[in-house]
């Protein structure tokens, strides 16, 4: 808050508090509330608005027409009101009536009047009404003056709810008539099925007291909260559970950051003393927070704040001795978590074996949460958009984080279906995890290597689980998408050693950073500092690299280093010509020669190697042959360059099929174009983790494929039913003469000889 708004604010909550004193009734003090902050606010019309009935209903005003006064009603949605309750927004215009949401009431008399500001009166989380103010001139209000307004609505929040002037229920009664099944949508962040009961992570911090009686105590709890949240987070950091080094030290890194951050506090204390309690005045700021979040377009930058919005909670627990969230209660059946979003720390807390799931209003692929999910194995629904409108505490869930849906309060005839599926799932898990020792070997007698795809210390427990061949593609970029900051090179050495001392024997694929394009960091613009128009095809990977190649020097080094002693393999991404291969090892080397120089201890071996993602590449893959060990076919990006389709854009996803005869001569192509080359040839895009696509990979001679870890056994499986040369020979007819549905003849073989297609 800025001294005005502090002033404002504390010049409206002395008045208030008079009113509040007083022994009038409830209506009574509505009329004085409005006059009061009409007043301070020099605005001709103050007006408060109240959730009854699922209506809101103007309850008092300062300047409309007194009729209109219970007889202006509208829906949530409906109108600028309606708009606020409903986005829980603020809004500030110089003419209200150009905002398309603008519906005119001619009872209240109100055309005169130009600008409009209107804030959320918030109780748990939700509006229970709205406070706006309006005035004559067309202008906007003022930073300050909105703030100010903020604050005062946080009071009537209280005093509303003190004198019963609604039904605390009132707010939830909308969602309340929703009893029946309903199913929820979202975005798959960790794939998997769970069901059980709905647990809400925050167990509600009420505010039971906004106004302080002595702000100097308020302060004292604050810098107390403050004090002990601190210990919390610096006891955390020194907890085995989340290791030494690599992204949960970033993550914690990053709290630390923000739990001794000095504009923090000062925002909380400058709240403090325009009037507000301890617990007010951090809720306060948290709402703002809020706002200034949802204005952020960048998912990163979001992420942090996420974080942050996990130690205001933290801060509110403390400081209200309403400590506990359920966590901290304990699980005591299966449970789904519900919550807007959650610190990793938090996730961590629970019990593993009760935690089933978790459902997330907010939370995107690259959230810390999302990634330590990912590592314990629970699966998790994003971007559930009014998930606590339509769940209740305790409501059957069943949650299928593979399609991207959640059903609430399931009939026996949805939950018998998703049971027998769910049984379904659990069986061929099992039977796949049974093969965690088996060779992957085809009929034919030939071994195929069936590796996976990593990119943090947490998922370098699933080479052991699956039993996979090695990690065949390690997105080394994950590190520096998880960090604050940008990864120092010690940080990336210690990472990168302990996943090779965990792979022991099992070679590790180390993919230099592949940043830039929908992966930017912060703290890593583009020169111009603006957003590309085709990140995907823009500066990124290897491009970012050698232009920057302090970032890449680094890189190598670390690697180098962690490779001391034993066998490194290095891939490059986006390689589209020859000449990038040549200026990415040329860095390598001058490293190398460097800790050569200083006689410290080098890899026994280095393998070369590199992506084929972008087509131009395929026709000078001779030119390579000669200096590379290995080639790695990157399905992901190659198809999106050969079909010109953006692979994030939904509309396109299912537009065109890997099982394509374009797709596969071209990689039939360049497969050939390296025969009489000592170059090991493996696919690690999301194709070769699927059967059929991988069945058409083996039948293009690829025996090497790295792949999601959960597909592992599903491809292992697969290898020990295919006979290589039949599928060879069979694949060389259907590309000679391709039918009018490839996918289809290719599916038709399999069933053919007892392999099903997923
Ligand atoms: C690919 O493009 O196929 C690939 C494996 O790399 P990424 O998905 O990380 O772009
Ligand atoms: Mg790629």
């Amino acid at each position: 808050m800025t001294s005005g708004a502090v002033e404002a604010a504390r010049n409206i909550l002395t008045g208030l508090h008079e009113v509040m004193a007083s022994r009038s009734h409830a209506q009574a003090k509505l009329n004085n509330v409005v006059e009061v902050i009409g007043g301070c606010l020099d605005s001709e019309v103050c007006s408060i608005y109240l959730l009854r009935e699922g209506m809101l209903e103007l309850f008092a005003t300062r300047g409309l027409a007194q009729e209109a006064v219970h007889v202006t009603r509208m829906a949530v949605g409906e109108g600028l009101v309606g708009m606020i309750a409903d986005k829980i927004e603020t809004l500030n215009l110089a003419e209200a009536a150009a905002h398309p949401d603008f519906s005119y009431r001619p009872e209240t008399g109100e055309e005169k009047f130009h600008s409009f500001a209107g804030v959320p009166i918030v109780r748990r989380e939700r509006a229970v009404g709205v406070l706006s103010v309006q005035h004559v001139d067309p202008r906007r209000y003022e930073e300050v003056e909105i703030e100010a307004l903020q604050t005062v609505a946080m009071v009537l929040s209280e005093l509303i709810v003190n004198a019963d002037l609604i039904d605390e229920e009132g707010a939830w009664s909308l969602s309340a008539a929703q009893t029946g099944p309903e199913q929820l949508h979202g975005l798959s962040l960790v794939k998997g099925l769970a069901s059980g009961v709905a647990v809400f992570h925050q167990p509600r911090v009420t505010i039971e007291h906004v106004v302080a009686e002595d702000t100097e105590a308020e302060r004292q709890r604050v810098i107390l909260a403050f004090d002990k949240m601190r210990e919390q987070i610096d006891r955390m950091a020194s907890q085995a559970e989340f290791g030494v080094g690599g992204e949960h030290e970033e993550v914690l890194e990053t709290y630390r950051m923000f739990a001794y951050d000095e504009g923090w506090t000062r925002r909380i204390n400058e709240a403090i003393d325009s009037g507000l309690t301890a617990e007010a005045a951090i809720e306060r700021v948290q709402q703002r927070t809020r706002m200034r979040m949802r204005q952020i377009d960048d998912p990163l930058l979001a992420d942090r704040m996420h974080d942050l919005e996990d130690l205001a909670n933290r801060l509110l627990r403390i400081v209200s001795g309403q400590i506990g969230t359920a966590a901290s209660m304990g699980l005591r059946t299966d449970a789904i978590l519900i919550a807007r979003n959650l610190g990793p720390a938090e996730l961590l807390e629970y019990d593993r074996r009760r935690l089933k799931g978790v459902i997330l209003e907010e939370g995107s692929l690259t959230s810390h949460v999302t990634i330590v999910a990912r590592a314990m194995g629970v699966p998790v629904l994003g971007r559930v958009r009014g998930l606590r409108g339509v769940v209740r505490e305790g409501d059957q869930l069943l949650l299928d984080a593979e399609q991207g849906t959640a059903t609430v309060r399931p009939s026996a005839g949805i939950t018998e279906a998703f049971e027998a599926r769910f049984a379904k799932n659990r069986e061929r898990q099992a039977a796949y995890a049974a093969l965690r020792d088996v060779q992957p070997t085809s009929l034919d007698g030939k071994r195929v290597q069936v590796m996976i795809n990593a990119g943090l210390r947490d998922d370098i427990a699933n080479l052991s689980l699956t039993g996979a061949d090695g990690i065949g593609l390690f997105r080394t970029e994950f590190q520096f998408l998880v960090s604050a900051t940008l990864p120092q090179r010690e940080r990336q050495t210690r990472l990168y050693r302990d996943v090779m001392d965990a792979a022991g024997d099992k070679p590790v694929v180390f993919r230099t950073v592949d940043i830039g394009g929908d992966k930017t960091l912060p703290y890593l613009r583009h020169d111009d500092g603006e957003g590309e128009e085709n990140p995907a095809m823009g500066w990124r990977a290897l491009r970012v690299a050698l232009e920057r190649d302090g970032l890449l020097k680094a890189q190598a080094r670390a690697l180098l280093e962690a490779g001391a002693g034993r066998t490194l393999n290095v891939m490059f991404p986006m390689v589209a010509e020859p000449w990038e291969f040549d200026a990415a090892k040329a860095v390598f080397d001058g490293q190398l020669a460097y800790l050569k120089q200083r006689k410290r201890l080098l890899p026994e071996a280095i393998r070369y190697g590199v992506m084929l993602e972008v087509p131009a590449l395929a026709d000078q893959l001779d030119l390579l042959g000669p200096k590379i060990s290995f080639l790695s076919i990157g399905t992901n990006d190659l198809t999106q360059f050969l079909f010109a389709a953006d692979r994030s854009n939904p509309k396109l996803a299912e537009r065109y099929d890997w099982l394509s005869p374009a797709i596969l001569r071209f990689i039939r192509r360049s497969v050939r174009s390296l025969d009489g080359f000592n170059v090991d040839i493996g696919v690690c895009g999301e194709m070769g983790g699927r059967r059929l696509e991988a069945l058409a990979l083996m039948g293009l001679g690829i025996n090497r494929m790295s792949i999601t870890p959960a597909s592992v056994g599903p491809i292992k499986e697969l290898v020990g039913k295919v006979h290589l040369g039949e599928i060879g020979a069979a694949m060389e007819g259907w590309l000679a003469s391709p039918p009018a549905d490839l996918r289809a003849a290719i599916s038709e073989w399999a069933a053919e000889r007892g392999i099903h297609a997923d």
